[in-house]
């Protein structure tokens, strides 16, 4: 069993009257990618953003590697990567420039080349942010989390709007960052997305969780309790169809 890295107790956010957030409890264990699921307004992105120490908590406690939110958040900030919003990607600077500029606001050593080359970004290290695809935008966006090599990597729908291809090759991107040892806490709502990716899901409706284990624990109890899909379902299907027709590896968007 891995060590816990971020532990959440009893955390709530109020916006006024408004509970956005009610009473939730949960650990993250080193190592794993670990999603929070759950449809529009559910509270994942408050629940992200607490953690990041971007937003500020009603009540409850949060620990991350050990250091108390409350107390500590410059140096739970060093130790954590977090998407940049993408107005702070400076319209008149191509990538590789982009990069030395954040590592030297972190003042972190970074190879800017070994960075795009891990998020298959280095034939557009010339090109300028607005020039990329959605989802180059968002490999680079997830690049931009690895500079301060964190322990922890939070991504907010990181896949939201993109195509078949386009998903696939960021899961592959999350899971290599994961298998480097670097913890992983995601948000989406798509459930596919949640049983490809993540080791354990807490899923969240209206700011509480209502279930958390790993997918396939979820999909037995399930399918334990009697249920059974109303009809047989064929053993492909649109998306295969398109990605068997389009290749799977094309990177090229
Ligand atoms: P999710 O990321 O799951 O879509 P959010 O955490 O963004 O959900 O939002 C949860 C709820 O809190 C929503 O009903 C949203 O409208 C509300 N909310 C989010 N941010 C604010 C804010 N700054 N002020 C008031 N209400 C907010
Ligand atoms: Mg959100």
């Amino acid at each position: 069993m891995n060590d816990i890295i971020i532990s959440v107790k009893n955390l709530r956010k109020n916006y006024g009257a408004f509970e956005a957030v009610k009473d939730i409890s949960f650990d993250v264990l080193e190592g794993e990618i670990f999603g929070l699921l759950g449809p529009n307004g559910a509270g994942k992105s408050t629940t992200l953003e607490i953690m990041e120490t971007l937003r500020s908590k009603t009540s409850g406690e949060v620990m991350v590697a050990g250091m108390n939110l409350d107390n500590e958040p410059n140096h739970i900030k060093k130790i954590i990567g977090v998407q940049l919003q993408t107005s702070g990607f400076y319209p008149g600077l191509n990538l590789l420039e982009l990069i030395e500029l954040f590592s030297g606001l972190y003042n972190q050593e970074v190879d800017p080349m070994e960075l795009l080359q891990l998020v298959n970004l280095t034939e557009k290290a010339k090109s300028k942010y607005k020039q990329l695809s959605g989802g180059q935008k968002q490999r680079f966006s997830i690049a931009t989390t690895l500079i301060n090599q964190p322990k922890i990597v939070f991504l907010d729908e990181p896949t939201t709007g993109l195509d078949p291809q386009a998903r696939r090759n960021l899961w592959d991107l999350i899971k290599s960052i994961r298998e480097k040892g670097t913890t992983v806490i995601i948000t989406t709502h798509y459930m596919d997305e949640a049983e490809q990716l993540c080791d354990r899901i807490a899923i969240m409706d209206e700011g509480k969780i209502i279930a958390l284990a790993s997918p396939d624990k979820m999909i037995d109890d399930l399918v334990r309790s009697g249920f059974e899909k109303p009809k047989p379902i064929k053993s492909a299907n649109l998306e295969d169809v398109f990605i068997s027709l389009t290749g799977k590896e094309m990177r090229a968007e």
